[in-house]
């Protein structure tokens, strides 16, 4: 893959930029290709670009754009193996789940391109009519981690475009190759300067929130970042849509199918390499079947196959990149170090080329745990015991971060009522990481502010604008 060209996408043209950067392989630790690494001055062109774009664009009849979302699926659907193979060979997943992902923004872009703007009616009567209508930003900036490089794209682009605006897409600088080649792809399609993407090494984060071409800052990506760019756009007063890190816990009650159960929630846990916002990442597991759960859960983990993403079988790739390798190394030596047991897995061989990390379930550590109160974000996982249904929820809560959790019982009332008591953005009942492109999502406390996909996402592209007439 080492002779390919990328380039960013700016005004509809490939610009290859001043300068560039290398991407790194996390399974082999070898260089993948290199990348655009956007300058100042590049920025300032897509800016342009894409605020010359916006009037014709806005003025579009909506029909227009809801089929150039349904032209970009088509596309990117004719593409899905290359950009799969990109993913894989930059962030890392098994090709299975690379594929997955760029499923999920065709998905979302089909489904986005459907959605309808209200209008409302305030008043219609004799003496004046007065309606309420939704107006687009004007140009909105998607700035993406690094864990689902294609998958974010379904919150952002698709539904800020059917609204009306113009977008610039800045990847993660770890994982910018999949999102160049899809810039690539839709080049041809969209209307220049309507969708751009620019890669960049470190800073141009930081010089697009705090760039004064920007209507709408969207981002997705840790707390601690989110409250830099909630800072930075302040200044101008720029709105933000923030995304961010989670701890989601789930709650398991004694009358399940703990076979079952087991399955299920280790893969809520270990997905991608537990690199999701919405990973299981405690799990409390009522005593009365905490044995079995245990000694279940760890039979499980020995049995998955860990290895470089492309290999046939393998169902876990390496964690993505060396920071969070270190972030994760460090939760796991800190955990051995204060002599907590592990049912499963351990320290890696850090000598080894690729970040890999065997699944590692840790045995019931105390609640003030850096592994229970630290977002992992990588494949490690403590197990908890609670006996008491007040004490878990109060455990469940005790954490800044509010983005998902979920309940699991036979008994669905009750189960029911305990979702009720549990502060995230979305708590599931007997399943979990579920998203529709028509359910709103987002978190509560610090994992976020403002929504993505649903009505309430859509709008999150709009302004409101109320037009009046005496009569
Ligand atoms: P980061 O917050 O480090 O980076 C996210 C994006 O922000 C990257 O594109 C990054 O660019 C950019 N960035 C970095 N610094 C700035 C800055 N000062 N101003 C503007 N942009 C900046 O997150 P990660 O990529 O490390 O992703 C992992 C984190 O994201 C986890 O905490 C996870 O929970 C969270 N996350 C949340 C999700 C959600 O939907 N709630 C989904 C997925 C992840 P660069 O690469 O150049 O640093």
């Amino acid at each position: 893959m080492a002779d390919q060209s990328f380039t960013m996408t700016i005004g509809g043209k490939a610009v290859a930029g001043a300068a560039s950067y290398p991407v790194i392989n996390p399974a082999n630790g070898e260089l993948i290709a290199s990348a655009p690494d956007c300058s100042r001055d590049e920025l300032d062109q897509a800016v342009t670009a894409a605020r010359a774009a916006f009037p014709g664009w806005a003025a579009r009849p909506i029909a227009e754009r809801r089929a150039m979302l349904i032209a970009m699926a088509d596309a990117i659907e004719a593409n899905v193996e290359t950009l799969a193979r990109l993913v894989t060979a930059e962030q890392g997943k098994p090709l299975a789940l690379a594929r997955f992902e760029v499923g999920f923004l065709t998905l979302w872009l089909r489904e986005s391109a459907r959605m309808e703007l209200p209008e409302i009616v305030n008043q219609d009567d004799g003496e004046r009519r007065s309606v309420t209508r939704r107006i687009p930003l004007g140009v909105v900036a998607a700035i993406l981690p690094w864990n689902y490089p294609i998958g974010q794209n379904a919150f952002k682009f698709g539904p800020a475009m059917l609204a009306g605006n113009t977008v610039i897409v800045k990847p993660s600088a770890l994982t910018p190759l999949a999102n160049l080649k899809l810039g690539q792809i839709l080049r041809d399609i969209v209307p220049a300067g309507v969708l751009n993407f620019i890669s960049g090494s470190d800073g141009l984060g930081e010089w697009v929130t705090s760039h004064p071409g920007f209507d709408r800052i969207s981002f997705t990506g840790s707390t601690r970042t989110g409250r830099l760019v909630m800072a930075s756009a302040a200044k101008r007063l720029t709105g933000v849509t923030l995304e961010l890190g989670g701890n989601d816990p789930a709650i398991v009650m004694p009358d399940v199918d703990v076979k079952a159960t087991v399955e299920k929630l280790f893969w809520a846990a270990f997905v991608n390499s537990g690199q999701l916002c919405l990973a299981t990442k405690r799990l409390y597991v009522h005593a009365d079947i905490y044995d079995a759960f245990a000694a279940e859960m760890a039979d499980y983990a020995r049995g998955v196959v860990v290895g470089d993403g492309l290999t046939e079988g393998v169902q876990l790739g390496p964690v993505s990149n060396r920071q969070q390798y270190d972030t994760v190394v460090g939760l796991i030596r800190d955990a051995q170090d204060k002599g907590y047991r592990f049912l499963t897995g351990g320290l890696p061989d850090t000598s080894a080329a690729g970040f890999f990390v065997a699944p590692t379930i840790i045995d019931n550590p105390p609640e003030d745990a850096r592994i229970v109160q630290e977002e992992q974000f990588g494949p490690v996982l403590p197990l908890l015991k609670f006996s008491d249904v007040d004490d878990v929820v109060a455990r469940a809560n005790g954490t800044d971060f509010g983005l998902g959790a979920s309940v699991w019982s036979a008994d669905v009332d009750a189960a029911f009522a305990i979702a009720q008591r549990l502060q995230a953005g979305t708590v599931w009942v007997n399943e979990v990481q579920h998203l529709a492109p028509d359910v709103p999502f987002g978190g509560l406390k610090q994992s976020g502010l403002g929504t993505e996909s649903g009505l309430a996402g859509l709008l999150d592209y709009t302004d409101a604008q109320t037009l009046t007439v005496k009569r």
